[in-house]
């Protein structure tokens, strides 16, 4: 028995609620990979089911209506291209060449640096130091290979692919983690221990440019009929 992390409060930014579409056209989101601010700074038990049945079903009349709009799916020179590129990276990178464990090695070092740096309870001085440790692991994680070169359900390459997305996901947390100088929800700063409604009632907006650079941004609450009371000691 170990505990895990049962949600990851935030996601893709939702730009229109009524069609879940966001700011890439064609591209809609829903469930737990949306970030629509129903659920606060702290998703409550129970509450991501319903979310998903219904950001999911919007989701997916919005996606149909942008599809039956569209004149064409285009030649599929774009389609063709990514696969292309793709498929070039799948060569490069399952050459056969990898140590079997070295990659689930680097999985567990991750989980074990955000445990032990951003857990619930974080510090500026944990952040700081998870946020230069994430840089470590980046470079470990472009040096890997895979060691099975199979094209077909490669299960290794696909565990290769998720932990480069966990290695980017943690490290637009810990961006947004390190500059919220407060406490909210699930994120605790123990050298921040107040909730400051005046400097980030907002939500953090982590973007990547082409270079692969993150930047941080803000986007607002918008709040509506419930008020903003803090949690009080029953
Ligand atoms: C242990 C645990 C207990 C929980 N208990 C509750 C509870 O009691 N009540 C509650 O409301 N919520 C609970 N949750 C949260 C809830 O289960 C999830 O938030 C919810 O199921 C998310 O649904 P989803 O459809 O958004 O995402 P998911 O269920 O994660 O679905 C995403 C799907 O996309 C697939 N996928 C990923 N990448 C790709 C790709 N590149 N191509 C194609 N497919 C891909 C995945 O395989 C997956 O099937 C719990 C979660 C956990 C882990």
């Amino acid at each position: 028995i170990r505990p895990t992390a049962h949600y990851s409060m935030g996601g893709i930014d939702v730009v229109k609620f009524d069609d879940m579409s966001t700011k890439i056209s064609g591209l809609y989101t829903a469930g737990e990979a949306s970030c629509i601010s129903i659920h606060g700074a702290n998703r409550l038990g129970g509450n991501s089911l319903t979310d998903a049945v219904v950001t999911g079903k919007l989701a997916g009349l919005g996606a149909a209506d942008y599809a039956a709009k569209q004149e064409g799916f285009g030649s599929g020179k774009r389609a063709s291209e990514l696969a292309q590129k793709w498929q070039a990276k799948f060569k490069q990178i399952a050459n056969g060449s990898g140590k079997a464990n070295e990659m689930y090695e680097l999985r567990e070092e991750l989980g074990a640096q955000l445990w032990d740096n951003m857990g619930i309870f974080r510090t500026g001085e944990k952040l700081d130091l998870l946020s230069q440790n994430l840089e470590g692991i980046r470079a470990r994680y472009d040096e890997l290979r895979v060691a099975d070169v199979n094209p077909v359900m490669n299960t290794a390459f696909t565990d290769y692919v998720e932990l480069g997305n966990l290695i980017l996901l943690a490290r637009c947390a810990c961006l947004a983690a390190q500059k919220r100088l407060e406490s909210r929800g699930a994120h605790t700063r123990e050298d921040y221990p107040k909730r400051d409604d005046k400097n980030f009632l907002k939500h953090s907006i982590v973007t990547m440019n082409d270079a692969g650079e993150l930047s941080l941004g803000y986007k607002e609450v918008v709040v509506t009929e419930f008020s903003l009371d803090g949690r009080k000691p029953q």
